[in-house]
């Protein structure tokens, strides 16, 4: 996983950016001020809403890169880096509610998090790489409209891509025009083999968000789970032999890890980090739901404008009660088993924290669906007469 130094075409490796970042000096002060909060979970990306998308992805990509010495380690030509990001973040559309840059460096910034729980252990430097382009750049390009519309539709995207996943392709072929523009091509840095790598885990990585596959990737990585377990003497033994409980049996296994084995921990790494939102403090969370259901509304009247199929839910009436009956389904049955199952590899404080959050969200969004219920006696007394 070395770099490739004779590839390196940057002039002076290294030294502009990393010397402006020491001092301060192109990093808006306004966005470092906020960033020390970055490795807590209750970090909240919303709150850099009101700053150009352009300087938060490059300032935290540039962040992100140098906290795991991505840069020093494949000598990274940081211009280039800065223009990769800077040609990223204009990929994204600011007027989508949801699918904006923001969106892709929380992503980004919930990788970081998973990490630092322990899941940095298991990684190379390459592998950490290709998690932070995958997570910035997985949903590039995006015109906020799902696969279902695109079908429906048959849409460019379809035509050109095909039916599978076609979203999730227009988004790599996007990311992948980006990383390979002459004055983005920081990859360059790496060796004929880990950039052959890096192109291949990208790729992966960023298909493997399509949520009509994530049952497939979290089954086989539950399946891993156990495996490893029973091997170590199962969970009894488990939680006899390791004062957390835990650790034994993912230490016992990780310096066996092979590569397949480690792909299937970076999607599951990248999957977290796209869902993890719905698990943060409640503030936060209704906040980023209020704007995917946005999304979701605005599809809608475009699939009535075209005679198309619905498959969003209608903005009003009750409203609220839809958008609490969504998030609590979408809680439930998808992200708490998925975080539940990742973050048993995780240190105990991390794993709680994330855990009791995804338990303070369900039963807050459960309460709402049982207290917004328009069949509910006292809310039709409500609605009808003001009672
Ligand atoms: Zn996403």
């Amino acid at each position: 996983m070395r770099a490739n130094k004779e590839n390196n075409l940057c002039e002076s490796p290294f030294a502009f950016w990393w010397s402006l970042h020491k001092m301060g000096g192109s990093t808006p002060q306004a966005l470092l001020d906020r960033l020390h909060k970055w490795t807590e979970w209750e970090f909240n990306m919303l709150e850099f809403r009101d700053m150009a998308t352009s300087d938060i992805l490059v300032e935290f990509g540039k962040e992100l890169f140098a906290h795991y010495g991505l840069i020093e380690h494949f000598n990274i030509c940081e211009e280039r880096l800065s223009n990769f990001l800077r040609l990223l973040s204009s990929q994204y559309n600011d007027e989508n509610p949801y699918h904006t840059g923001l969106h892709a460096v929380d992503a980004a910034i919930n990788v970081h998090y998973l990490l630092q729980s322990g899941f940095v252990r298991f990684f190379t430097k390459l592998d950490l790489l290709v998690l932070f382009v995958s997570a910035l750049g997985h949903d590039t390009g995006h015109f906020a409209l799902n696969n279902a519309f695109l079908l429906n539709s048959n849409h460019e995207v379809v035509q050109k891509h095909g039916s599978t996943s076609a979203l999730e392709h227009f988004h790599l072929s996007k990311l992948m025009e980006v990383i390979t523009d002459d004055k983005c091509r920081f990859v360059d840095a790496l060796s004929p083999s880990d950039h052959a790598e890096f192109d291949i885990l990208v790729g992966e990585m960023v298909l493997a968000t399509d949520m009509s596959r994530h049952k497939e990737y979290m089954s086989k990585f539950e399946e891993w789970c156990t495996s490893a377990k029973s091997e170590f003497g199962g969970t009894d033994q488990v939680a006899a032999t390791s004062s957390d409980g835990y650790f034994s049996w993912v230490e016992a296994k990780r310096s066996s890890l092979s590569y397949e084995e480690r792909k299937l921990f970076m999607t599951v790494v990248v999957k977290f980090a796209d869902l993890a939102n719905v698990v943060k403090p409640v503030a936060q969370s209704e906040a980023w739901a209020e704007l995917i259901m946005v999304e979701f509304s605005a599809q809608r009247e475009r699939e009535i404008a075209l005679a198309l199929p619905l498959t969003q839910p209608a903005n009003i009436p009750n409203r609220e009660w839809k958008v609490a009956k969504h998030q609590n389904g979408f809680l439930k049955f998808v992200v708490e088993p998925t975080m539940v199952l990742i973050m048993d590899l995780a240190s105990k404080e991390k794993r709680d924290t994330v855990l009791s959050h995804a338990k303070n969200n369900g039963e807050i969004w459960s309460q709402r669906v049982i207290d917004l219920d328009p069949e509910n006696a006292s809310n039709v007394c409500r609605a009808r007469f003001g009672c």
